[in-house]
């Protein structure tokens, strides 16, 4: 078949398996010009590791540390007249280059809020690595089956309180426009939290420790966002903020139970980048064009993997740890510069639909956003019928 993106809304319903395997080839390849094998973690488990920072997580793991990884993503296989999703040809691009490498790769795909893919992970822990000595928690889902209820909660991606009147983009038409988001209730704030705050951590950790699997030292940690004033009223103030401030709530309970194992956890605060999650969130494409434009121009732009390699090579195995006063790590010091976001509040108020081309990144933002779902990578020929079930 021919793949081509067909772009609906904030997702593209196509992804093309070469141009996956290229994005999965250019992270690597940036990894091994800053790699230190031996460093870091060697047993690693990745929760969220087909796409976004879970898969930049466990390309450093693997690449940067010459760590044995095992990915859980919950990502769909092609069919005859569909593509896959791009998390799967993405880990099936991850296995094969790690393979090549010498290095075990294995992928896990189903639902990682269950009692049954934490079994299965358990049980390939057990039989192929004996124990771990990271797990990163990195899933961004919409939805969450309880798994000792049953019930199926959903996220709701809204303010807290009062009606909020934001600035937003049509990433597709290049448009300015505002709209009313309307506030939470308390049961959507409470199904986001479970959907997005630290309960599942906890079940996972306390599995993991039940199961005797997690190493000497073991340590976790959970990803975080919170940003600046401009994206508080959709974000820290709202209804994710408060999955995150559940984040933090659990990363003390777990850090606790971990003295077992003298273990430790932390919440690690990422800087704001294109990915599928993040581009469902209003407000969030209009700040990063932005804020790209504004960080370029700085010359302290990084994406997921560059991002993430100063994350494993400069914080999370120091002595000497950027921490706020909650004890999280700060990745978004670049982000949170007074001299970046001054610029950013300033284009912010006078950007508009007629000027957005000149004082934002929208052309890096699309670009961005279109190599998630693997195209507009150099060297793919995108007018080639490519083998979209991935069987030669
Ligand atoms: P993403 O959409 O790129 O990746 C999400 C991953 O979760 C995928 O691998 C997907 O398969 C997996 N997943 C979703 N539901 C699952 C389930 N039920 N079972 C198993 N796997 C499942 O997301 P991302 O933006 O990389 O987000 C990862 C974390 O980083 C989130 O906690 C997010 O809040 C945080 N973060 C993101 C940003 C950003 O700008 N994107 C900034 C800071 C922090």
């Amino acid at each position: 078949m021919i793949v081509k993106p067909r772009i609906r809304g904030f997702i593209c319903t196509t992804a093309h398996p070469l141009g996956c395997a290229a994005s999965v080839q250019a992270q690597v390849k940036h990894v091994k010009t800053v790699a230190n094998p031996g460093t870091g973690p060697q047993k690693v488990l990745v929760l969220g590791a087909s796409g976004g920072y879970g898969l930049a997580s466990r390309i450093v793991s693997a690449f940067g540390c010459g760590a044995s990884t095992l990915g859980v993503s919950f990502e769909k296989p092609p069919s005859e007249k569909k593509t896959a999703t791009a998390g799967w040809y993405n880990n099936l691009a991850f296995e094969s280059q790690a393979h090549a490498d010498g290095m075990y790769a294995t992928s896990i795909d189903g639902d990682a809020f269950s009692d049954e893919i934490k079994q299965q992970v358990i049980d390939t822990i057990k039989a192929d690595l004996g124990q771990i000595d990271l797990l990163v928690y990195s899933l961004a889902s919409p939805v969450r089956q309880h798994p000792r209820t049953g019930i199926l909660h959903r996220s709701a991606i809204k303010p807290l309180g009062d009606d909020v009147c934001v600035q937003s983009l049509n990433v597709d038409k290049g448009l300015v426009h505002e709209v009313v988001l309307k506030p939470a209730d308390e049961e959507e704030t409470a199904n986001t939290v479970s959907v997005m705050g630290g309960e599942d951590w906890e079940y996972w950790i306390d599995a993991l420790l039940d199961a005797g699997v997690l190493a000497e030292g073991f340590k976790t940690i959970a990803y975080t966002y919170i940003g600046s004033e401009l994206t508080w009223p959709i974000y820290w103030h709202a209804t994710l903020g408060k999955a995150k401030e559940d984040l933090d709530r659990a990363a003390g309970t777990i850090d606790k139970s971990l003295a077992s194992v003298n273990g430790s956890c932390q919440v690690v605060v990422l800087k704001a980048v294109v990915t599928q999650a993040s581009s469902a969130i209003p407000v969030v494409p209009l700040y990063n064009s932005l804020l790209f434009r504004v960080m370029k121009n700085a010359g302290v732009h990084e994406d997921c993997i560059t991002h993430i390699s100063r994350l494993f090579f400069t914080q999370l195995y120091s002595d000497d740890q950027r921490l706020d006063e909650v004890g999280r790590i700060r990745m978004d010091d670049m982000e949170l510069q007074a001299d970046v976001q001054n610029e950013v509040k300033r284009l912010w108020g006078i950007v508009s639909s007629e000027n957005i081309n000149e004082l934002a990144d929208l052309e890096g933002y699309r670009s961005d956003f279109l190599k998630i779902f693997g195209f507009g990578l150099p060297g793919v020929d995108y007018k080639a019928n490519v083998d979209h079930l991935m069987q030669s």
